[in-house]
């Protein structure tokens, strides 16, 4: 197993955000987290990231995450794109870019082709400032900047959130890409339809708990959890 949280909880004060949360991604897989707002998404990835403080265990490639400091995870592998993507909006593509991987390794041209490959768009504006992007290019130079990383697990926070649905089609067509050439996933989204396409497998997550998961298609064809869960 890549990764594995194991009874996870986050609180905020007397808050509880995560309760008792569990959750297996092997090498390979796309693995979706579907909620509506508030349910815990981005806590679980914030905890993964080792941003907020959390008890139970996350093991990445069998290393305890919960005893290292969030400056310390990047290097290990996990690459985290957070809901509002945070650009250096004054530096431009290409300098956003290079900062996602010079901190992990020397970068070389065959991770910008990477990227440039993936979204093409990004070549062809590589010199413009991050920030006078749209919210969909913001998105795109977001996701290769964290691929520059060569990450083991890239993990998604909302990709879709507040961009044209032109655009959000060309971001989910990079996704299955990068699933297809066996980059691992963690996706989290409110875009149920979106997410359950994308993934193998899926968790639904509601006030901070696991409430069903499995095989996304096996999910999509089960009229109760449609209903119940995935508002469907
Ligand atoms: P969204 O899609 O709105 O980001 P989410 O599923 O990512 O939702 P979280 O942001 O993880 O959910 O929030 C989970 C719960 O924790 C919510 O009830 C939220 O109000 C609460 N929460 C999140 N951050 C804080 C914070 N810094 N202080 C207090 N409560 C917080």
């Amino acid at each position: 197993m890549l990764l594995e949280i194991n009874d996870l909880k986050v609180t905020y004060g007397g808050a509880i955000a995560l309760n008792g949360v569990s959750l297996n991604i092997e090498r390979g897989e796309a693995v979706g987290l579907v909620g509506s707002n508030g349910a815990g998404k981005t806590s679980l990835f914030k905890a993964i990231s080792g941003i907020v403080p959390a008890e139970g265990s996350i093991t990445f490639d069998n290393k305890d995450l919960l005893a290292l400091k969030a400056h310390e995870v990047p290097s290990l592998g996990l690459a985290h794109v957070p809901e509002g993507r945070r650009l250096f909006p004054r530096l431009s593509i290409e300098d956003n870019l290079l900062l996602g991987g010079s901190s992990t390794h020397v970068v070389d041209q065959s991770d910008f082709d990477r990227v440039y490959k993936l979204f093409p768009k990004l070549l062809e504006r590589k010199t413009q400032l991050a920030g006078t992007l749209s919210g969909g290019e913001q998105q795109m130079a977001a996701i290769g900047r964290a691929l520059m990383s060569r990450p083991e697990i890239l993990m998604l926070d909302e990709p879709s959130l507040g961009i044209a649905p032109v655009l959000v089609e060309g971001i989910y067509k990079a996704i299955a890409q990068l699933r297809d050439e066996g980059q691992t996933i963690l996706l989290a989204e409110q875009n149920v339809m979106e997410c359950l396409e994308v993934c193998n497998r899926t968790y639904v997550l509601q006030t901070g708990q696991v409430v069903t998961s499995g095989p996304s298609d096996e999910l999509a064809e089960n009229d109760e959890i449609r209903k119940a869960f995935l508002g469907i």
